[in-house]
């Protein structure tokens, strides 16, 4: 379904535009979010039908195009950067790095780990406070205490933070902290949830679900940017492959990431750790990642990965961590 997209005029008198429409039955969105003063509307597809005449004619509107995708919000936003705080992401910004737990154990850890991060040039602190696991009775995150513990561990050390949303019940809270709120490859998907995202209004990382599709990955991106979201981070962290995961978790896929980056002008990060799912491999897949156009990497790092709680086998350790900052970052 093509989205029909109202071009304005400059300085085109919005409220009276609105109120026409919305007399016709005309229902609209501004084309990109977070701006008073939208170039163009997308028209919502609840709308009655009006002919495209009686619309390119009224007062403020220059013209009226079919969207050629079905994902117009994020065409809009091809080969721009994404703002994450004080940060300017992807468009043509140098790589960043944003590394942490894979859970915010402790106040101790995260602070650690944040420490860990900032000297190995990362930007971003990420941890999760909660944690989706395949077992119920796997340790799940500390939930809404441990939101605090990293959004203090990344001030102390002037990083931003990244950190997941698992639930619809959680988005304010982590909305509050979050300079970019992570949607797991788990919930790509969960329409709900994306919609419930998008209305804190911030950027979004959202990871590839194991078996989705590009096209299903930018339909979830178009969700949230329709939901509200200020942009959208695409993640890739592995999908299902051919193996039985015992050699490697999930497969990297370097083709998408070279696609989204160098083909649609989106912004994209990699996770090497949950591909990988053994540290061993991270710092080679990070540098095929950087190589095929990413923007950023996301990486699990423990100072006692021997004690992690989750995805231990993962981890890069302090010194493993600092050297992959040096290599890639410094
Ligand atoms: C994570 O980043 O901690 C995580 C759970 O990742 P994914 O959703 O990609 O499995
Ligand atoms: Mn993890």
């Amino acid at each position: 379904m093509r989205t029909r997209i109202l071009m304005l005029k400059p300085g085109a008198d919005l409220d009276r535009l609105q109120s026409s429409l919305r007399g016709l039955g005309i229902w609209t969105q501004g084309l990109t979010s977070g701006q008073d003063d939208p170039r163009a509307l997308t028209i919502e597809p609840h709308s009655r039908r009006v002919p495209d005449d009686v619309l390119a004619s009224l007062e403020g509107v220059q013209s009226l195009l079919a969207s050629p995708s079905d994902t117009p919000k994020l065409d809009a936003l091809a080969g721009q950067s994404i703002q994450v705080g004080k940060l300017a992401i992807g468009g043509g910004a140098p790589p960043v790095l944003a590394a942490g737990p894979c859970s915010a154990e402790s106040p101790e850890l995260v602070l650690a780990a944040a420490a860990d991060a900032a000297r190995s040039g990362a930007r971003l602190l990420r941890g999760g406070a909660f944690k989706p696991r395949t077992s119920p009775y796997a340790f799940s995150g500390c939930g809404a205490e441990a939101l605090g513990w990293l959004r203090e561990a990344a001030n102390v050390h002037s990083l931003g933070l990244v950190t997941e949303v698992m639930s619809e019940r959680d988005v304010d809270s982590v909305g509050a902290v979050a300079d970019l709120l992570q949607v797991g490859s788990r919930n790509m998907a969960n329409f709900a949830l994306l919609r419930e995202v998008g209305r804190v209004g911030k950027p979004v990382l959202l990871k590839r679900g194991r078996a989705a599709s590009l096209e299903d990955w930018r339909q979830a991106a178009e969700h949230l940017l329709h939901g509200g979201a200020s942009g959208v981070i695409f993640c890739e962290r592995g999908v299902a492959g051919v193996g039985d995961q015992r050699e490697t978790r999930n497969t990297l896929d370097i083709s998408a990431v070279a696609l989204l980056k160098q083909v649609e002008r989106a912004v994209v990060w990699v996770d090497p750790s949950h591909a990988a799912g053994r540290r061993d491999l991270i710092l080679p897949l990070s540098r095929a990642a950087l190589a095929a156009g990413a923007d950023g990497l996301l990486i699990e790092a423990h100072p006692e990965a021997r004690i992690a709680r989750s995805d231990g086998a993962q981890a890069l350790s302090s010194a493993e961590l600092e050297r992959l900052g040096e290599e890639l970052f410094v």
